[in-house]
């Protein structure tokens, strides 16, 4: 690591458009106040400086209106998660009404799927991958289980090949073209959580529908990270998260995309709840329930306002920049690191994430060519340094340069830390 590709960071980091807005996020410190290298966006992303004020408003609307701040609030709870729905949409490439935040990500991939996995006749098996997060995993093989049906059988797992880490697009296409008959819905990740590979969201779409099957997609880790089409795809539904790349906030309530041909159709089994009605009706408070045209009607309850505020605010900061920017910068800053990796540690330094920056968003999964126990060990040594990572097991170190706030110079940082920690490992 030289002074050299230091000054060329901060160089690219002078020259860089959107520099600006790393000032408009509070970055985690050390325990001593120390400034911290915080790489770790794909987990948790940054506080917005501008979110502190739409909770203190939500908390002033609501001690000073009382119920009436459902109505009167300077953004009315009543229609609060609507203003969410538009720069939301932007963000997954979806129309407004096919588009919502409510509940929780985990909660929102049962409601999706009590709607778009509907067993019958033939068609029984839900199709995900052997590696899905661990949530999706469960939802999947209780959902199977809830109709009766055994997963053994009818819970089908796409792995990738031998000594690989990431799915190859021909393979998933291959599986779905010769079970698709025996498949009634196809749930996948844009981005994988662990290996940050990016599926080919439309190819795969169209091979599952063109089987008849239903295809549904977990964008937990693509939100805000990499350019969705989602309604252009033709994806049946999409839930994900808001607090990673979407800096929501922790447990920010989370999203779910339904695709406009399923939008007036009322008659689509669902679990329903009273937000999900129809607000011309839901205040009569009557025994009967018409679901509203859209995503908006899928949702069960009253939103959580407070929780709501911190992603308005970010949402509204999406829109000032543009994922088309970040996405720019993203390429170039999740480059850089890339080549510093292989210039200097490549000996030492597996990239588990696809080389095509089509293929991966900001983060980059890596494995170190040593024992499980010294990895952890070098891991554990960076944040001593002030560099913060996530720890996947079995052995994966997560590195999210993430460009609404992260710096070239982060990047050098991060390497430069981990070289040094290679060191005393003696790898
Ligand atoms: C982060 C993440 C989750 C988390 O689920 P919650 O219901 O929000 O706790 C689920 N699935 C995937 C793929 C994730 O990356």
């Amino acid at each position: 690591m030289t002074d050299l590709e230091r000054n060329a960071a901060r160089t690219l980091d002078a020259a860089d458009p959107i520099a600006l807005w790393r000032g408009r996020f509070h970055l985690p410190r050390t325990a001593n106040a120390e400034p911290l290298v915080y790489l770790c966006g794909h987990s948790l992303g940054a506080q917005p400086v501008q979110a502190a004020r739409y909770v203190e408003e939500v908390m002033r609307d609501w001690r000073e209106l009382g119920v009436e701040g459902h109505f009167a609030a300077q953004r009315p709870w009543l229609s609060y998660h609507a203003a969410l729905a538009a720069p939301l949409g932007r963000l997954v490439g979806a129309l407004p009404h096919e588009v919502v935040a409510m509940n929780t990500l985990t909660v929102n991939l049962h409601l999706m799927l009590v709607s778009f996995y509907r067993p019958a006749g033939a068609r029984t098996a839900l199709l995900i991958e052997k590696h899905a997060f661990p949530s999706d995993r469960y939802a999947a093989e209780s959902q199977v289980r809830w109709h009766g049906l055994d997963p053994v059988h009818d819970l089908i797992e796409i792995e990738s090949r031998p000594g690989e880490d990431c799915l190859r697009t021909e393979d998933i296409i291959d599986r779905i073209q010769r079970e698709g008959q025996r498949i009634a819905t196809v749930m996948l990740p844009g981005v994988q959580y662990l290996t940050g590979q990016a599926l080919d969201i439309p190819a795969i779409t169209a091979a599952a529908q063109s089987q008849g099957c239903k295809v549904g997609w977990d964008l937990a880790h693509a939100i805000g990270n990499v350019p969705v089409s989602l309604h252009e795809s033709g994806a049946d539904f999409a839930v994900w998260c808001h607090y990673k790349y979407v800096n929501g906030g922790p447990g920010a309530v989370g999203g779910a995309f339904v695709h406009e041909r399923h939008a007036r159709s009322p008659d689509l089994p669902r679990l329903s709840g009273w937000w999900g009605n129809d607000p011309a009706e839901r205040f009569r408070m009557a025994a009967q329930f018409t679901a509203t045209a859209g995503a908006d009607g899928w949702q069960l309850s009253n939103p959580p306002i407070l929780a709501m505020a911190p992603l308005l605010t970010s949402l509204e900061y999406f829109d000032a920049v543009g994922l088309t920017q970040l996405r720019d910068k993203s390429v170039q800053l999740t480059g850089f690191l890339e080549a510093l990796l292989r210039r200097h540690l490549n000996d030492r330094v597996q990239v588990v994430t696809p080389a095509d920056p089509a293929q991966r968003g900001a983060a980059l999964s890596l494995r170190l060519r040593l024992s499980r126990d010294q990895a952890r060990t070098v891991f554990v040594g960076l944040q001593r340094r002030g560099v913060l990572t996530d720890w996947r097991e079995p052995d994966v170190i997560r590195v999210a340069p993430v460009p609404f706030y992260n710096s070239f110079e982060d990047v050098w940082q991060f390497v430069a830390a981990l070289d040094a920690e290679l060191a005393g490992t003696g790898a």
